[in-house]
C-alpha cells in the first residue's frame, strides 16, 4: 500500500524522518517497554502514537516460559493494549514452527505451562512417553529463583530418552544461555540445550528465538509485510543480529540491559540508536543521527 504524503496527519512521523518509509515496526519488550517490573518512560506513548500514525507493531519476546494469554495481562498492566496477534513469544512461536514441519506431531516437552499451553493450542499432541515422540521440544526447566522444577527435573531424562531411542528432533525455544534476576543470574533455556547436547552429542535442529531468524519471521509474517518494509527494535546484540539476518532496519535503544559500547564491541552496528523508544518518534528534536 503506498502512502502519500498528503495523508499524513500531525500524529504521523514528520517528512524528514528517516524511519519514515518502515510501515512495521517489531518490538522487543524487555529492556525496550519495560525493564523488570517497572515502564520505560513513555513506552506505551510510543507504541500508541505509532499505530495512531498509521504503522504496524507487533512484539518479540524470547521468554520461554508464558503464554501469549498471560503475557496479554503483563501488556494490560504496562497500558499497551494488544491482543493475541500482537505477540509472538518464543512459546507460540516455536509451537508454529513444529506444527508448520508436522501437524499434529507427537512433542515431549520440557519446560513451563506457558509452553505447554501454546503447544496444545497449534494442535501438537503432548506425549508423556518420550519413546513415541516425534520431536523434543525444550524451553527453560527453572523457576525464577532458579530451581529446577521437579516435574522438569523428570523430564529432562525423559527428553534424553527421545533423543537417543526415538531419534526425536530436537527443538529449543531459545538460545539464552543464563537470565538476569534480582539476586544474580539464574539458568535459562541454554542450561536444557547444553545439558542434552552434551548427553547425546548432537546440537538442536533448531533453536526459534532472537538471533535466529525463525522468530522474526513469524512476526513479520503476521504483520504482512515484507523484511525491507520494517524496523526491528531491542536492546542487545541478539536483536540487532536477528533484524540484519533478515535485511530489516535495526533500531538500537539504550534503555536496556547493553551498553552502546559493548554492542559495539561485538561487532554489531544498528542502523539507529536511541536513548529509548519514545526518542525514535522525536528523532529531529534529539538530533540522532544515521549510523
Ligand atoms: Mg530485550
Amino acid at each position: 500500500m503506498m502512502h502519500s504524503y498528503t495523508e499524513l496527519n500531525p500524529d504521523r512521523l514528520s517528512l524528514g524522518h528517516p524511519l519514515i518509509q518502515c510501515q512495521g515496526f517489531v518490538f522487543d519488550v524487555d529492556g525496550v517497554l519495560v525493564r523488570g517490573e517497572e515502564i520505560i518512560p513513555r513506552s506505551p506513548e510510543a507504541i500508541e502514537r505509532l499505530r495512531r500514525g498509521g504503522k504496524k507493531v507487533i512484539f518479540i519476546s524470547n521468554n520461554s516460559t508464558k503464554s501469549r494469554e498471560e503475557y496479554i495481562a503483563k501488556f494490560t498492566r504496562i497500558g499497551i493494549p494488544v491482543t493475541a496477534d500482537d505477540l509472538v513469544l518464543s512459546t507460540y512461536a516455536t509451537a508454529r514452527y513444529v506444527a508448520n514441519e508436522k501437524p499434529k506431531a507427537k512433542v515431549y516437552m520440557v519446560g513451563a505451562p506457558g509452553l505447554r499451553r501454546e503447544l496444545e493450542l497449534a494442535g501438537l499432541e503432548l506425549v508423556d512417553d518420550p519413546l513415541v515422540a516425534d520431536y523434543a521440544v525444550v524451553g527453560s526447566a527453572f523457576n525464577g529463583k532458579g530451581q529446577l522444577t521437579p516435574e522438569n527435573g523428570e523430564r529432562i531424562t525423559g527428553a534424553l530418552r527421545a533423543l537417543y531411542h526415538a531419534n526425536a528432533k530436537f527443538v529449543a525455544t531459545n538460545p539464552d544461555r543464563i537470565f538476569p534476576a534480582k539476586d544474580g543470574v539464574i539458568p535459562g533455556t541454554g542450561a536444557v540445550i547444553g545439558a542434552l547436547s552434551y548427553m547425546v552429542d548432537r546440537k538442536p535442529d533448531a533453536i526459534i528465538g532472537k538471533p535466529s531468524p525463525y522468530i522474526v519471521k513469524i512476526a513479520l509474517g503476521r504483520l504482512g509485510l515484507s523484511a525491507s518494509e520494517c524496523a526491528i527494535v531491542g536492546d542487545m546484540d541478539t536483536d540487532m543480529l536477528a533484524g540484519q539476518g533478515m535485511n530489516m532496519t535495526t533500531i538500537f535503544v539504550r534503555s536496556g540491559a547493553m551498553t552502546e559500547e559493548k554492542l559495539h564491541s561485538l561487532g554489531v552496528t544498528p542502523s539507529f540508536a536511541f536513548d529509548s523508544v519514545i526518542d525514535i518518534l522525536e528523532l529531529e528534536a534529539k538530533g540522532a543521527k544515521e549510523k
